[in-house]
Formats: structure tokens, C-alpha cells, sequence
């Protein structure tokens, strides 16, 4: 039995190691004839888009192939992870196609949420990065929240051109290519492949009534988040499921919060003021005193003060020291890719020390919320 070393669906290098990465085969799967990867294989069988991902390189080959096509390109980012999941520089690779974006997930966010403002919110913080937007959608792929708003603006925007949906990892882009093969695709036809020019890597064609497609691309990994860094056995207790119940802490300078054993939060400066934590309500939170908190984890990290276990650790990155000035006078947010954020009150001013794991993007930013 000879052993085949690329899938023949997409010409990709098989691998049996890590399921999200392209060209993996289980080993069940093995004896298969054809061999074709899982993702080749669950979409010829059932019209299921699957996750697999690329690097910054790969990344940015696949999307200067866009720039040279007429199509509309739907840029998916995660609500949770805004800064750490909008791809910035997409808008030099996409040439002028439109670019709309689509922010999932936000079913995470706390019922009262007042939509317009968040809209306004997202079109700020996505112009700031130098990102032009025909339209930005609010949706949740997952609970089918304002899907219909995503197919309005497709319709909308699309002019009879390809739909090129890119976005980075965990964002919810399979979730959402899965809706429109329900929802919006014409499934009488045939899903076809073609090659992204200069990889081994074919795009999935979901086609469309006219005679178009959706089509998908391979989510970009950023080594700056989070959820990125920790081993997938942590993955479940870092992405939220359910809308976060945000947590109220007030703190006194000289007070220091452990999320689980992934950040230390300390409040160095400041009056008394409170703190609203938008994280996974599934992370440990652990109150004490700065000057007793480096003891504290060096006793009793991944075990007292919640996970990653000790094991888990072992594969992250050791902490790096983020101090932060929040002045006076504007609400700011301490945004912790792939983990949350906190929002600091801007009535009086606060000076925050956060540490951790070395590359996770940590920064200021206007509050969301
Ligand atoms: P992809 O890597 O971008 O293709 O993302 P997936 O579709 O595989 O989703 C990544 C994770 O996010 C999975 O755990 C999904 O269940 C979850 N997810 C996807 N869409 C949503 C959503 O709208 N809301 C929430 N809360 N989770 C979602």
C-alpha cells in the first residue's frame, strides 16, 4: 500500500499531526483512495467549509491574487478580538475592489447593547487603521443574528462579481461560510476548486445564482493573540460561548488581579475606581496585593489561581511587563487580544502595570462599550 504524500483534491502536503492546519488526513483516513485531506473531503461530502490556516506569507500571496481580480471582498473579524483579528495593510492587497466588513460575534456582548453605537464604534476604530469600508455588518454566524443584514449587503455590493471572504483564525469564518451555503448559495451546482496562483493551496467555489462564487480563503494565524499562544486544551476556557457577564472590580492603587495564571492585572496609581473585565466568565480571578503578588504566583500559578494548568504553561511564552497610562477624561479600555479587555473609567485617571505572554498585542484603546 503506497503511501501518498499530497491530497489530490488540493495538491496540499497531507500531515496526520494538527487538524487545523492544511492538508491534514486522520490517520483513520489513511487507507482512503483517493487520498484527500479532511477539508477536501467534508466538502465534497457535505458541502461543509472547514478551518484550516496559513501563515503571514502564504497570507499575503493569497491576497495579492485578489487584488487582481473584480470582486467584492467580505472581511470577517471577531467582535471579541477586534484589533487582533482586523488584518491590517488588507486594503493595499485588494486593490480597489470593495471591501465590506463583516464583525462576528456578537452574541459575546451584553444583551443592553446599544447596536448603532457599536456600529459607529467599529467604522472609527476601522478607519483608523487605514481601512476603507463600503459597509460594516454586526452579526453572530453561530446564533444567527443579523445574518440577514450579511446577505442584504451582499446583494447589495456585489455587483454580479466573485465574493472573496478572508479573515484571520477563530473568527467564525466557517461558521458563517457554512450559513451561506444554507442560506444564500445555489447548491444545484457543483462546488468547484481552482488553484490560488503560486501556492499549492486551492480555493473552495461555493457557487451563486448567477453563475458566480463565494469563495473562500485560509485564515491567517496572528502569533499576537492569545488564543493563538495557548495549547487548544485552554482554547474552550478563553473563548467565551455565552454573552459575558461583565465583572465589576473595585480596586485601590497598590491591588493586583490574576486572570487565571494568563495575566496579571495591577493597579499601580490612581484613586480608588472600579474596573469592568470583559473576558471568559470560565477564567479564575484572584484579588490581592501587589506587593504580595509575585510570591503569589510563583507559589501557586496553575493551580490556586486557575489555569493553564502547570503543564499548559509550559508551552507559553513567560510574561512581559505593559505599563499603561490612562489619563483623565476618557473612558479607555486596556484590550488584551484573544483574551477581552478592561474598561477604565476615565474620571480620574489610572497608571496599570499588565503582564503577559511575551508577544500577545496589549494596548489602549477608546472604549467599546
Ligand atoms: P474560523 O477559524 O474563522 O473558520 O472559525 P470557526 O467557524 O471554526 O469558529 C471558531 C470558533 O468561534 C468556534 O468555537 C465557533 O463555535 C465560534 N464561533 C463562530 N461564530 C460565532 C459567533 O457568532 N458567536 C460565538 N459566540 N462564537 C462563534
Amino acid at each position: 500500500h503506497s503511501q501518498a504524500s499530497s491530497c489530490s483534491g488540493c495538491g496540499v502536503q497531507l500531515q496526520s499531526g494538527k487538524p487545523e492546519l492544511p492538508g491534514f488526513l486522520p490517520e483513520a483516513a489513511m487507507g482512503r483512495d483517493p487520498v484527500i485531506c479532511q477539508r477536501c473531503f467534508r466538502i465534497r461530502n457535505y458541502n461543509e467549509a472547514s478551518s484550516v490556516a496559513v501563515d503571514q506569507d502564504d497570507f499575503l500571496r493569497l491576497l495579492g491574487s485578489i487584488g487582481s481580480t473584480d470582486s467584492l471582498v467580505v472581511h470577517i473579524v471577531d467582535l471579541y478580538d477586534f484589533e487582533g483579528s482586523l488584518i491590517s495593510g488588507l486594503q493595499r492587497f485588494v486593490g480597489n475592489n470593495p471591501v465590506l466588513l463583516v464583525v462576528n460575534k456578537i452574541d459575546l456582548l451584553p444583551k443592553a447593547m446599544n447596536v448603532n453605537r457599536l456600529r459607529n464604534w467599529v467604522q472609527k476604530q476601522a478607519k483608523a487603521e487605514g481601512l476603507r469600508t463600503v459597509d460594516v455588518v454586526l452579526c453572530s454566524a453561530k446564533r444567527n443574528m443579523g445574518f440577514e443584514h450579511v446577505i442584504d449587503a451582499l446583494e447589495q455590493y456585489r455587483n454580479g462579481r466573485d465574493v472573496y471572504v478572508v479573515g484571520a483564525t477563530n473568527v467564525g469564518k466557517s461558521t458563517l461560510i457554512n450559513r451561506l451555503i444554507r442560506d444564500y448559495s445555489d447548491m444545484e451546482r457543483e462546488l468547484t476548486t481552482s488553484r490560488y496562483p503560486g501556492t499549492t493551496l486551492d480555493a473552495v467555489h461555493i457557487p451563486l445564482e448567477d453563475g458566480k462564487a463565494i469563495i473562500d480563503t485560509p485564515g491567517i494565524v496572528y502569533a499576537t493573540r492569545m488564543t493563538e499562544i495557548v495549547p487548544r486544551s485552554f482554547l474552550g476556557s478563553l473563548l467565551p460561548d455565552k454573552p459575558i457577564k461583565p465583572l465589576v472590580y473595585q480596586l485601590n492603587a497598590g491591588q493586583t488581579l490574576f486572570i487565571g495564571s494568563l495575566v496579571r492585572f495591577d493597579f499601580v496609581e490612581g484613586d480608588r475606581q472600579s474596573f469592568t473585565f470583559y473576558i471568559s466568565n470560565a477564567l479564575n480571578m484572584h484579588r490581592t496585593k501587589l506587593e504580595r503578588a509575585d510570591e503569589l504566583y510563583a507559589d501557586h500559578r496553575g493551580q490556586l489561581l486557575g489555569g493553564p494548568s502547570l503543564e499548559e504553561l509550559e508551552s507559553i511564552p513567560a510574561w512581559t511587563r505593559h505599563s499603561l497610562r490612562v489619563k483623565r477624561g476618557v473612558n479607555k479600555d486596556v484590550f488584551i487580544s484573544g483574551l477581552g479587555w478592561i474598561q477604565v473609567n476615565g474620571t480620574s485617571g489610572a497608571l496599570i502595570d499588565v503582564y503577559a505572554p511575551k508577544g500577545v498585542k496589549v494596548m489602549l484603546r477608546d472604549s467599546m462599550i
